[in-house]
């Protein structure tokens, strides 16, 4: 059976744009024609600094949005990073294999280092090859991610590709990214050019999960828009970022397409608009975050449910590991 992998980082709470562009389509893949491994990645939010207590936090409470959200531990394998050495294990033979020119082509890196990239850490430059290892650990062939993450995801294609001619096998497969409906990439609520991120400054520009009604609402209301009514048509949205990103999440919260919502509020102002976004928003939100508080109550649950999905997903991956060490000449 074909795989899926995906993961997300514990750097800060859960936003919309990891609903909608992540979070929704794992459960979407579940018990399906795929094997599904869903991750938390810790190891990955490291490379920017997380206080001690703030990533404990984050980890369970990005388990408990996976769970609240759908992900079935009994149908998924869900676990976190760090639990499964393998990862680290074959970053580093990635780090063998990788260029130094491919990475400073990542434009992910560039965003986040921004004018201070000698003071960056040196695991920030080196994510992609983590997260090619996160993939192929497990021989995954499919994976969902945002359009921000294309880029990592054919790097991983590309340090398979070149393990497999250096050492002349046909070992790690083709992996390539699922990027798909009309939130695939949700923008700041403040600014229509920047994405979405739980680390971006503002709490303003992002809706969390975990957000309650009142300021779902108000974050909405407080979107930045242009004074023009919703056209008819996707085509009149073209130079409209804030408001295309609008009718987008209204799409990919109602399951629509971005034409089916313009066909109910094309010609409307924002004064419909907005309100039936945000009451939309509440209504897919609020039983998840009521589910993730209830299962936060219970941390010992939650770190019992990941350490079963690590003992699976060793399972796939240390096999995969040990092949790779004996590929490339290791006596162990
Ligand atoms: P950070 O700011 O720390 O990078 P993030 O919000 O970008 O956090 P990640 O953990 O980096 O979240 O990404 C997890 C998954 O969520 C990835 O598949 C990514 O593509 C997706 N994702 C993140 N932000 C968005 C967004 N705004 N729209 C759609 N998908 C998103
Ligand atoms: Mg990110």
């Amino acid at each position: 059976t074909p795989r899926v992998f995906s993961g997300i980082k514990p750097s800060g709470g859960l936003t919309l744009g990891n609903y909608l562009g992540a979070i929704k389509r794992f459960v979407d893949m579940q018990g399906g024609e795929f094997e599904t491994i869903y991750c938390v990645m810790d190891m990955h939010a490291i490379t920017v600094w997380q206080d001690p207590e703030d990533l404990r936090h984050a980890t369970r409470e990005v388990a408990a949005g996976y769970l609240a959200a759908g992900i079935d531990p009994d149908s998924s394998i869900l676990t976190n990073q760090c639990r499964v050495p393998a990862h680290a294990e074959l970053a580093w033979l990635f780090n063998c294999v990788a260029r130094v020119g491919w990475m400073n082509r990542m434009t992910q890196f560039k965003d986040k280092a921004g004018k201070n990239a000698e003071n960056v850490s040196l695991g920030l430059y080196a994510y992609p090859s983590l997260m090619a290892a996160d993939i192929l650990v497990y021989h995954a062939t499919h994976v969902p991610v945002g359009e921000d993450q294309k880029q990592h995801v054919e790097l991983t294609r590309d340090i398979a590709n070149k393990f497999n001619h250096d050492y002349k096998v046909d070992f790690f497969p083709e992996c390539k990214p699922v990027i798909e409906g009309p939130a695939m990439r949700v923008m700041n609520l403040r600014d229509g050019t920047k994405k979405m991120s739980k680390s971006g400054e503002s709490d303003m520009e992002r809706v969390n999960m975990t957000d309650d009604a009142d300021t779902i609402a108000k974050k909405f209301k407080k979107a930045k828009t242009d004074p023009e009514p919703l056209p008819e048509e996707m085509e009149g949205l073209a130079d409209r970022p804030e408001a295309r990103n609008l009718v987008n999440i209204y799409a990919g919260l109602a399951n629509m397409t971005g034409e089916e919502v313009l066909a109910v509020y094309g010609g409307q102002g924002w004064g419909a608009f907005k309100p039936a976004l945000a009451e939309l928003a509440v209504e897919k939100l609020a039983p998840i975050s009521t589910e993730m508080a209830r299962l936060m109550n219970d941390p010992a649950e939650i770190d019992r449910i990941l350490a079963k999905g690590a003992e699976k997903a060793k399972e796939i991956a240390d096999p995969i590991l040990d092949k790779t060490f004996e590929i490339m000449g290791f006596v162990r």
